[in-house]
């Protein structure tokens, strides 16, 4: 176990998570791989405050084409139903258009997670486009409705760039047309909860309608994760053990269920399977050892999660996930 978790398992007043899943079968994901998350590397315009992947341009993972090909060939296998592709800035990747051109044709549900500023930059100035002629869903994370709470986590004059990206996308018919799906991320500045998702969902839509007219879809809520950046923080400003406190306070069984890491795997740049993102963020590879490479032609088994402490994250309260909360 790493040193970062291996301080969340030494804070006293936290007991072991493994501990509180008291029906085995929540500790094993289901025998179906429903959903596969392509982590294309760690590269990105931004670096952001909170980022658990610790992503930043200065980084250099970037996933091959052998490794995308292996996870094609295992979604292809397996039937999945959805590619949530994402990084870093996925569209940084030299391979990113390939990627989604060939997801497309073996899935019907294929996500693209986008920070959005990335997509005013010339390079990829004609993504939003291409993203609407293969009908790929946009995930695009949004700290906050108001400029400066946002521009405070991702830099000066990323959230204008973001609404002006809202606003192109708007225009192709997304968040407004059925099969071009946009869905917005939010999650909290800081080391609090995120608000009720239905209800922040309310007062985002409100708030971006009045004061941008823009539309989305959905909002996810996502805890914020205590690894990475975001554990460097709570160190940093010594709010580990209170917000570890709150989370194992919040932890709600209710949750365990619709687990992300239950139905999904996560491919990290090199290939190396990993539960979910924050598993790969903390570096935990699933407890079997299993590259993608090892899956191809491979029937899937159902195997042991591989949990630890900062999986808390997952459990509090309305439960947190990829995909928003889980209750
Ligand atoms: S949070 Fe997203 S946009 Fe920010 S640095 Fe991390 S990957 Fe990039
Ligand atoms: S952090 Fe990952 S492995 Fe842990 S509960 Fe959440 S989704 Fe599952």
């Amino acid at each position: 176990m790493n040193q970062a978790l291996e301080d969340l398992k030494n804070l006293t007043n936290i007991p072991d998570f493994e501990e509180r899943i008291t029906e085995e079968e929540y500790r094993y994901t289901t025998d179906r791989l429903e959903v596969t998350q392509i982590n294309v590397g760690r590269l990105c315009n931004l670096a952001c405050k909170h980022c658990h992947v610790e992503a930043g341009p200065a980084r250099i993972e970037v996933m091959d084409r052998k490794v995308m090909e292996a996870c094609l060939k295992v979604c292809k296998e397996q039937k999945v139903e959805t590619i949530d592709i994402t990084g870093g800035a996925p569209e940084m990747n030299p391979n990113f258009e390939w990627l989604v051109d060939e997801a497309c044709k073996i899935c019907s549900h294929v996500i693209v997670r986008t920070n959005l500023v990335i997509l005013k930059e010339e390079k990829y100035r004609h993504l939003p486009k291409f993203y609407a002629d293969h009908k790929v869903e946009i995930v695009c994370s949004l700290p906050y409705y108001r400029a400066k709470e946002m521009n405070r986590v991702r830099g000066e004059g990323t959230f204008e760039t973001a609404i002006e990206m809202i606003r192109e996308l708007n225009e192709l018919g997304y968040g407004k047309e059925n099969d071009l799906v946009l869905n917005m991320v939010y999650n909290p500045a800081g080391a609090f909860f995120p608000p009720v998702q239905s209800a922040m969902e309310k007062e985002y839509k409100s708030r971006l309608w009045q004061d941008y007219e823009i539309v989305f879809h959905n909002l996810f809520t996502i805890t914020n994760n205590p690894t990475g950046r975001f554990e460097a923080f709570l160190k940093r400003s010594g709010n580990l053990e209170s917000y570890m406190k709150k989370l194992s306070d919040a932890f709600n069984a209710a949750t365990l269920p619709g687990l992300m890491c239950r139905f999904q795997i996560s491919v990290g740049y090199d290939g190396q399977v990993y539960d979910c993102d924050f598993n790969q963020a903390a570096d935990l590879p699933v407890l079997t050892g299993e590259t993608i490479f090892n899956m191809v032609g491979k029937s899937f088994k159902k195997r042991k999660i591989c949990l630890a402490n900062h999986c808390y994250g997952c459990t509090a309260g309305q439960g947190s996930s990829c995909g928003g909360a889980t209750e």
